[in-house]
């Protein structure tokens, strides 16, 4: 007899899984499309390791994935030849849900509780535990490319799960085979007609090919032939064929709101494939997010951790495949490597560029692709300055003119009063807040548009950002505004009346009294109602800054 571990899921593993069994998806078909992508995940993590140690692909040099039917034993088996796992890796990555970003994941599904955030869950991937929606048990037998052991992992999916050692007869010669035992209401998941419905809508584009057997000792049939999608011509391929490689490619299970595929040709040459999300990845804002594209080389997956966009493209999905690096490249070697920032440079413009047109040619698209990614984008204004003025012309804005709609610079150059030399904002945490604030009184009664900005980047790149059209960034908080200049609107041209004895005393009599805690205080335009506001000082920090640097304990 060989011995049997036992083993519990993480902390609040089971109740994850209960809850997502039964309300993350809808669909309960995305099970099939999750262990296709971590079997074809499999097989090229395997072609890249064999270029280091080929022997590991020897006496079977061809990936696939075999898909088997028992409709009577109610079985659907997933079988690839790809890396596989040992003892150890089986527990650590079958073990452990949504390894990458596991609070936020958490906070999505507490959301999706309260049931407006049913949808959102729906739009990322939960992986390999998606098979206990139409599993009650699954067991999952492995052996490494190159190891004399098999581990057989087992769970009901109900929070605990084996490993035993396995026999190497019962164990694919290399790769893994998942065995789910169907439950009786979702045995279509056993019938030929419904998987291969799914693999064609779902799968259809995984680069590596699918067979399926009818019953257990038939002889496979091919599927998909794992033709790479990117390879293809970009005019050949259709709509359709991008929505399901996106959504396999990224997990997510939303519409591409973009998708740029272009050759580059000349002294680099490369194929790229990038989508921008129908919709914000859960992630987002978690610090550690990498970005999220694959690089190729010769169709051989290297990395998904080479730095192929800078930061503020990090939403971006999917994958450059060059003939110029070597195969054997390393992946510390990749980091250094001149072809990849020419690269990063080549496809950050492409994307770039298409997003500038889609907002001239898809307004509405443009619109929630700004809503979803603008805070990200904006990063970009500050941490690249070759794009800082194509970013600035992307840039969407509230202002205290814009009602529901959005502003762009050049709307706000275009409307700027005469001899206004400045682009006026106010930068705070919330939009309501902002709207209220007094520092927009006197801005208001000249008919002066003021920026509302309200994403915690803002208070960064608009010190950093010089000017758009000749005009400079200004905080409405900071300095003199110097509003004398512009009339009020449906008023009287009145010159402001120099501050009288009576202000002037008032004035000096509130220096003494809070001389420890201003540098001055004067008498103002800004303001029409209120009767006094604070303001930052001319040179330095405006005063969200002066905020965010005092709550970071400056
Ligand atoms: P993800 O694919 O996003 O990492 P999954 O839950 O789908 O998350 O899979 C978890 C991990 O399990 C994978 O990252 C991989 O390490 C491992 N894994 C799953 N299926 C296989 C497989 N068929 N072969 C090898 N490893 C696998
Ligand atoms: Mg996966």
């Amino acid at each position: 007899e060989k011995p049997v571990e036992n083993h519990a899921f993480e902390a609040d593993v089971a109740r994850l899984l209960h809850m997502m069994v039964h309300s993350v998806y809808s669909d309960k078909d995305v099970f099939l499309r999750e262990l296709i992508s971590n079997a074809a995940d499999a097989c090229e993590k395997l072609r890249y390791e064999a270029i280091a140690a080929p022997e590991l692909l020897a006496s079977n040099p061809d990936n696939r994935i075999i898909l088997t039917l028992d409709e009577e034993a109610l079985r659907l088996t997933v079988e690839d030849n790809g890396i596989g796992m040992n003892h150890d890796e089986l527990i650590e990555a079958l073990g452990t849900i949504a390894r990458s970003g596991t609070r936020a994941f958490m906070e999505r599904i507490e959301a999706a509780k309260s049931g407006e955030g049913a949808q959102l869950i729906g739009q990322f991937g939960v992986g390999f535990y998606s098979c206990f929606m139409v599993a009650d048990r699954v067991d999952v037998v492995s052996r490494r490319a190159g190891s004399a052991e098999a581990w057989l992992w087992s769970s009901d999916g109900k929070g605990s799960y084996s490993v035993t050692a396995a026999d190497l007869a019962d164990a694919p010669e290399r790769g893994t085979r998942i065995t789910l035992h169907i439950m009786e209401d979702a045995k279509t998941y056993t019938s030929k007609w419904t998987v291969e419905r799914i693999v064609k809508e779902q799968s259809g584009h995984v680069p590596v090919p699918i067979l399926i057997a009818e019953k257990p000792g038939a002889e496979p049939a091919q599927l998909t032939d794992g033709t790479a999608l990117w390879t293809r011509s970009k005019s050949d391929v259709t709509k359709e064929e991008h929505t399901d490689f996106y959504r396999s490619l990224s997990g997510q299970y939303d519409d591409p709101a973009l998708t740029v595929h272009f050759r580059a040709e000349g002294r680099h040459e490369y194929t790229a494939l990038a989508y921008v999300p129908g919709s914000q990845p859960f992630d987002m804002f978690d610090p550690d997010r990498k970005g999220r594209m694959k690089l190729y080389v010769k169709r051989v997956f290297i990395t998904d951790d080479a730095e192929l966009l800078p930061r503020y493209l990090r939403f971006v999905r999917g994958l450059v495949d060059t003939a110029d690096l070597p195969l054997n490249v390393s992946r510390e070697m990749i980091q250094q490597s001149p072809i990849l920032t020419a690269i990063r440079k080549g496809l950050t413009s492409r994307i770039l560029t298409a997003i500038e047109k889609l907002a001239e040619s898809e307004a509405e698209t443009f619109k929630t692709l700004w809503e979803n990614f603008g805070a990200v984008l904006k990063e970009g204004i500050y941490d690249d300055f070759e794009k800082r003025t194509q970013l600035l012309g992307l840039a969407r804005f509230r202002s205290t003119t814009s009602g529901e709609n959005w502003r762009t610079l050049a709307d706000y150059v275009k409307d700027a009063r005469e001899g206004q030399d400045a682009i006026y904002y106010l930068a705070g945490t919330s939009l309501d807040q902002l709207k209220a604030s007094p520092h927009l009184e006197g801005f208001r009664a000249r008919g002066i548009e003021v920026l509302l900005l309200s994403d915690s980047i803002d208070s960064f790149w608009t010190m950093s950002a010089p000017e758009f059209e000749g005009k400079a960034f200004k905080s409405v908080t900071q300095g003199a505004a110097d509003l004398s200049r512009f009339a009020k609107l449906g008023a009287e041209e009145t010159a402001t009346p120099e501050a009288s004895g009576e202000v002037n005393d008032l004035l000096t009599f509130a220096k003494q009294a809070l001389a420890d805690q201003v540098s001055d205080v004067r008498a103002s335009d800004r303001l029409t109602e209120s009767a006094v506001c604070l303001i930052a000082s001319e040179s330095g920090y405006d005063r969200q800054m002066e905020k965010i640097l005092q709550s970071a304990g400056r």
